[in-house]
């Protein structure tokens, strides 16, 4: 016997639809390329969405389909997911902070029919144009610009082919049709691509907006800094049309200045981004004297949030920090930094303490540690091993390729160490490949990197293993300095005094213009190794 309920597949189509009818004049606000602001509806954004989908039916674009973006958060970029997802094709995220190599090679392994694009983004596009063996349209985001037309023939405009055709309907699918396709950042070997489908993408939109994940509602005014094509914004665009949250896209404008202004100017009272952004954040609030005062809550991700981001969010500005985990293959919600009510009660210091971590999954998710053999390992919260997760949306096999990316007992190995304790709570220790390895021991390098920027002179800072001929490898930090402050080596390293074991400080801190980050603002962490690989040893270690 079934159950005698009505059997509905799961579908992004939904979701905008959704928005259309319930929340039809919560307001999109966005910031075109040309830094001026546009205003939409959820109403006008279904309704566009229509018109495209129905525009590259007729270009031929079939279900399965891949459609790619490079394009910053901004309202065609909406419509575009929607119309393209709703109709039965494959968004494709673009980065364009990739390589120009990597991006072609992902286009042509990814097979894309159509790129979209906005302007900012022609010279990557006439730059590998030749290269891109699948491409049959480019698609430019906005009106006719004659500049263009020059400089790319055969482009049509965005503006044209939404000014055509309504009568379209959203195509009833099965869920497990593919919706969306992003690429991991490949920093090492060449990027995997991660294939979503309705089914998968609906459920974590589902988990994400709870209030013990992301907490979203129709109350929120919400600013995804966060890329589109990071990871899908962390699923926030869905997420929002399905709570019917106002969204502000903050387009081309990810400095500092123009973050504090849209947060002043909308009432953003929810923000998202990784730690790079927050870091320009708080300098340009601190100079402007902002008080941040309608932002609630931010969520930090992609890389370990410092305890003095999260500390200054906290007193400062009175703004909840929500520390969250996930990759492009966990779509990518693994977990959430949010209490439990046995909690409430806890010290500030406790609070603070527990506020730290990574958090816990959401339902949907389970995550686990194992040891170097993959036997699971105590969640104790104090044994460290290598973090799997498994759940409704994660990955099993990257697009194109036959074999499963599980374990044998079907679970994903995330590549993080981490320590899991009694309750769920998750904290990560380090990449995998990033941990230091002195004498056989293993130190975190995001614990020595959080003691390291909590110090006022320091901008930003990243431990590596150096090679040493006695230890194998030992820490060293490379550091970069504040504006217009001046710390020495020692001060630097006397933060770390009575706050690490002894054989856990740091041998050196050596002093650089700038840290090299990858396409989603993470430390390249290997590039400080070719080039700050040998400090201890120079120093004659
Ligand atoms: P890539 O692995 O190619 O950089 P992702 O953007 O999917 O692409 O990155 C996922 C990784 O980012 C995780 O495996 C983890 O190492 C790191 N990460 C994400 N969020 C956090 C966080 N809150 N704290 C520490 N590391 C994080």
């Amino acid at each position: 016997m079934l159950g005698s309920m009505m059997t509905k597949p799961l579908l992004i189509s939904d979701l905008i639809r959704h928005a259309a009818k319930y929340h039809a004049d919560t307001e999109i606000v966005s910031r075109e390329t040309d830094g001026t602001m546009h205003t939409t509806t959820w109403s006008g954004v279904e309704n566009q969405s229509r018109r495209l989908a129905a525009a590259l039916g007729k270009m031929g674009l079939r279900t399965g389909d891949r459609v790619a973006t490079i394009a910053w958060n901004n309202h065609r970029h909406l419509k575009i997911w929607f119309a393209v997802s709703g109709g039965g094709m494959v968004c494709h995220t673009l980065n364009p902070r990739l390589f120009p190599e990597q991006l072609i090679f992902i286009v042509n392994d990814a097979e894309d029919r159509v790129i979209l694009f906005d302007k900012t983004f022609l010279p990557l596009v006439t730059g590998t144009r030749e290269h891109l063996k699948t491409v049959e349209h480019f698609i430019c985001m906005g009106p006719h610009d004659s500049e263009v037309a020059a400089a790319l023939p055969g482009v049509i405009f965005f503006d044209d082919l939404v000014g055509g055709e309504t009568a379209y309907d959203w195509p009833e699918l099965d869920e497990t049709t593919p919706c969306s396709l992003c690429y991991t950042s490949g920093t090492t070997g060449n990027p995997k691509g991660v294939l979503y489908s309705n089914r998968s993408t609906m459920l974590h939109t589902l988990a994400i907006s709870l209030p013990d994940a992301l907490n979203l509602s129709a109350r929120e005014v919400v600013l995804p800094v966060v890329p589109m094509f990071h990871a899908n914004a962390w699923g926030i665009p869905y997420a929002a049309a399905m709570t019917g949250s106002k969204l502000v896209m903050p387009g081309p404008g990810l400095d500092g200045d123009s973050l504090v202004g849209l947060i002043d100017d909308y009432r953003v009272s929810l923000a998202l981004g990784v730690p790079t952004i927050w870091q320009m954040l708080l300098a340009s609030a601190a100079k402007s004297g902002s008080r941040l005062e309608s932002l609630k809550r931010n969520v930090i991700g992609g890389s370990a949030a410092a305890p003095s981001m999260i500390a200054t969010f906290r007193d400062k500005y009175d703004c909840e920090t929500i520390h969250a985990w996930g990759m492009t293959e966990t779509s990518p919600l693994g977990s959430a930094n949010q209490i439990k009510a046995k909690h409430k009660g806890l010290d500030a210091d406790a609070m603070a303490a527990l506020r730290l971590g990574q958090g816990r999954p959401p339902f949907g998710i389970e995550l686990r540690i194992v040891d170097d053999k993959g036997a699971p390992l105590p969640e104790d919260g104090h044994t460290e091993g290598a973090l799997q997760a498994r759940g409704y949306w994660v990955v099993d096999t990257y697009f194109g390729k036959q074999e499963s990316a599980l374990t044998e007992d079907g679970w994903f190995d995330t590549g993080d160490v981490s320590t899991i304790d009694p309750d769920g709570y998750m904290v990560i220790r380090d990449r995998t490949k990033d941990i230091i390895k002195s004498g056989g021991e293993w130190i975190s390098s995001v614990d020595l990197e959080n003691i390291a920027v909590a110090h006022p002179g320091i901008a930003m800072a990243a431990a590596i293993g150096a090679r040493h001929p006695k230890w194998d490898e030992r820490p060293i930090i490379v550091a970069v300095k504040a504006d217009g402050a001046d710390p020495s080596e020692a001060e630097v390293l006397a933060m770390f005094e009575d706050k690490v074991a002894k054989w856990q400080i740091p041998d050196a801190v050596v002093f650089t213009d700038a840290i090299p980050l990858n396409g989603t603002g993470k430390m390249l962490k290997n590039k400080l190794r070719e080039k700050f690989g040998d400090t201890l040893i120079e120093r004659g270690a």
